[in-house]
């Protein structure tokens, strides 16, 4: 089957090369003629610097602050393999990280043959992820709830300007895997369960990143993760198989990436498990046929970390490391990520001498990586600079960072209108072990892979039982440990209970198999409950962890996901009401774990011949869109321009939206679409479209949504085929509802 597989994808993999000739940079084809082979397979190649660096630091290479090169063996890469690529950090001061890629680039080009500049790759996924002072932002799972798109762009665009001078110039982020398995361990690193919110947010981060003309003349190229499926694996489990049927691939898991290379994402990491029995790094029908000639993407394929020797040794269908070579260059890989040394290189040179891989597919995935460097302007601007770090960790950038939190943040509950607390005489009292940390703020991929301290925290940011301190510096504010609890809330007049997870995590350390919040919290937060005094629940947390024993006994409940450096703030200002909440689940909070649906659900979760109440008909605590606010939106007078439309038509609803309440807020507008019956079967409703806006107190304001039937309501068969069905649609906005007709 192996062979079949490589057979085919040598016959047909010229589809694609004649379609990115036609467009044949002259720089890169006036180099190319110029490189051997063996320089073309080291372009392909992409080491982690703990290869290139001293070997003490190397051993050391979690606590040491410094990174020291060891020249020797930069130029061992660049001149026995002719290594292109280099990646990873750790969370360092930008004059270290300034001198560390200075160095390694000027070794480089002093010894490269053709003077080809290193791009270098980092993981900063929420901010500077990797730098010291580095502005962080709340991850991506919340930037989805604030549904400002401006966020994302925001965070991309800082990202940007914070790194690139340091030669950070290839950013490996976004995510736009589909926030559904909410068990695993990367939950927070998407922009949640909707298609269309997680393409609108992603594209907007890459066009900030990629679109960042602060950074002149250098550039930034994004990198869209991780095609295609990773984020459903069965289990739970991070790399774990993932079983997703072809129609739904399309339909769900596939316009976010679609979204990425319109937006001009120029690299893609390719997803480490394997769906529907086929590793993602050997299929070429994901690979090259979808990824390339379906939609287009002329970038670069990199893989994930040390994934062409998983094909070998984590899914067994190559029995070495050639063979697993020969599989994932076939199937469309331009670059290995971490290969287990440099073995790569001699199997894919050994390969095409002997005629398995012809230097002409080599050539498809070099003219894609010089492309890249050229498109970036790397062999401009080969070298970092240091004399406009003013920016890093700017009060500017961390007001931007502030924002981002603040609109992230979703007020579950609210019962009696218990938040927000009035400044005044009160005494708070907080409680749980979230309460005074930095790290279940900012969860995994903050100044460093999982953080296990805060060393590299800032000393100046809060946590959230600092900032309540600050917030209500005319109350008193005490922090009680769970056996102090009963004693010290006679006197409270109020409790946050903060909770959800402690730990930083990421990858498959985020493997778990219970959802529950921990026993000790909850018994913790019963503990509070039983004072009889309101509770205020505080959740950080990077997926939705089970709360279902707790929630209806508190009073308020606020989801806090993992809003970075500047979240505390955001929290006490909510809860003082200085910041109206304004968030709105970017996904489905799940009611018990044994029934997880998001909330784009099929019809036949429910149906008649099941009729289920109550408790199970209960599966979400909040679903996807829920959010409230201090102030009340009213929904009125939708009206839609026709109630037919031709199958090439548009027709234009409206709505009206007005701020009843006493205080102003930001109302994000969500419309959805219920297509009443289908051939294939449809979603209960999928979000279309949205706004959001600031209305004052008794302001009234018109929301508009173009309905356009080549646009919002087609969906694919399993081969990608358009289908659009006559029939009745629903459209759903706030309370109000409208039907129309596709003719
Ligand atoms: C992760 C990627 C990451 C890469 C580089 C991998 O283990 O899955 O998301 O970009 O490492 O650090």
């Amino acid at each position: 089957t192996l062979f079949c597989i490589a057979l085919f994808a040598i016959i047909s993999f010229n589809s694609s090369v004649s379609s990115e000739r036609k467009n044949a940079d002259p720089r890169v084809e006036e180099l190319l003629a110029k490189m051997s082979l063996e320089e073309k397979i080291g372009q392909m190649t992409q080491i982690n610097i703990t290869k290139i660096v001293t070997d003490s630091l190397a051993a050391a290479y979690d606590s040491a602050t410094t990174l020291v090169i060891d020249t020797n063996k930069v130029i061992h890469y660049v001149t026995k393999y002719h290594v292109g690529s280099f990646l990873n950090g750790r969370a360092m001061p930008p004059d270290v990280w300034f001198r560390f890629t200075n160095q390694l680039q000027r070794v480089n080009m002093r010894y490269s043959k053709n003077k080809i500049p290193i791009i270098y790759g980092v993981d900063h996924v929420h901010g500077s992820s990797y730098l010291s002072n580095g502005t962080i932002f709340p991850h991506n799972i919340n930037i989805a709830c604030s549904f400002d798109t401006t966020f994302a762009y925001e965070e991309g665009w800082i990202t940007a300007t914070e790194t690139a001078d340091l030669y950070h110039r290839w950013i490996f982020a976004p995510v736009f895997d589909l926030g559904k398995n909410k068990f695993w361990g990367r939950y927070y690193e998407t922009f949640g369960e909707d298609p269309y919110l997680i393409s609108k947010m992603g594209a907007a981060y890459v066009r900030g990143l990629q679109g960042n003309t602060e950074i002149a003349p250098y550039k930034a190229a994004a990198c869209a993760k991780h095609f295609l499926g990773y984020s459903d694996p069965k289990s739970g489990w991070d790399r774990s198989p993932a079983e997703i049927p072809d129609q739904a691939l399309r339909e769900f898991y596939l316009p976010p990436f679609k979204a990425a290379v319109e937006a001009g994402v120029k690299t893609v990491m390719i997803n480490s498990g394997e769906i529907n029995g086929i590793p993602v790094h050997a299929n070429y029908d994901i690979l090259t046929k979808l990824l390339r000639n379906e939609l287009g993407f002329d970038g670069i394929a990199v893989t994930d970390w040390m994934d062409i020797i998983a094909l070998q040794k984590m899914h067994y269908v190559a029995e070495n490391e050639k063979e697993a070579t020969f599989l994932a260059i076939n199937a469309g890989v331009d670059m290995a990520m971490v290969p287990l040394n440099t073995d790569f290189c001699d199997h894919l040179l050994a390969l095409v001498k002997e005629g398995r891989i012809s230097e002409e597919r080599i050539n498809q995935s070099v003219r894609r990586i010089l492309k890249v460097k050229f498109d970036i302007g790397l062999f401009d601007q080969p070298y970092p600079r240091n004399d406009r770090f003013n920016k890093i960790g700017s009060k500017e950038h961390k007001v931007k960072a502030l924002n981002a939190a603040k609109e992230s943040l979703v007020l579950m509950k609210n019962d009696q209108d218990v938040l927000p607390i009035k400044a005044g005489k009160k005494t708070i009292l907080v409680v749980g072990e979230t309460a005074d940390k930095k790290i279940p703020l900012c969860g995994g991929w903050t100044y460093r892979f999982m953080a296990k301290s805060e060393y590299w925290f800032p000393k100046d940011m809060k946590t959230i039982y600092g900032a309540l301190k600050d917030e209500f510096a005319g109350s008193k504010v005490i922090f009680a440990k769970e056996n102090e609890i009963k004693k010290l809330a006679s006197s409270a007049d109020i409790i946050i209970a903060a909770a959800g997870e402690e730990n930083a995590y990421a990858e498959t350390d985020g493997s778990i198999n219970d959802l529950e919040l921990s026993e000790s919290q909850i018994s913790l937060v019963k503990t509070a409950i039983a004072t009889g005094k309101p509770v205020v629940l505080v959740l950080t947390e990077g997926r939705p962890r089970i709360i279902s024993k707790i929630y209806d006994q508190c009073k308020a409940v606020l989801f806090a996901g993992l809003p970075g450096v500047e979240g505390a703030q955001a929290i006490a200002e909510v809860i003082s009401g200085k910041t109206n909440p304004s968030g709105k689940f970017s996904f489905t909070y799940p009611y018990k774990q044994g029934h997880i649906i998001p909330y784009n659900h099929k019809q036949s979760e429910y149906s008649i011949l099941r009729p289920v109440e109550g408790e199970l008909k209960r599966f979400a605590i909040c679903e996807f869109g829920q959010g409230l606010s201090y102030t009340k939106f009213s929904y009125t007078k939708i009206n839609l321009s026709d109630t037919v439309i031709s199958t090439s038509g548009k027709i234009t609803a409206k709505v009206t939206v007005s701020n009843v309440g006493k205080v102003a807020g930001k109302e994000s507008v969500l419309w959805f679409l219920a297509d009443e019956y289908g051939s294939i079967t449809r979603p209960v409703k999928e979000l279309k479209y949205f706004e959001k806006k600031e209305l004052q107190p008794g302001q009234s304001l018109e929301f508009t949504f173009v309905i356009e039937s080549g646009k919002h309501l087609w969906f694919p068969d399993k081969e990608g085929k358009k289908i659009l069905e006559s029939g009745y649609f629903t459209l759903i906005v706030g309370d109000q509802k409208a039907r129309f007709r596709l003719k």
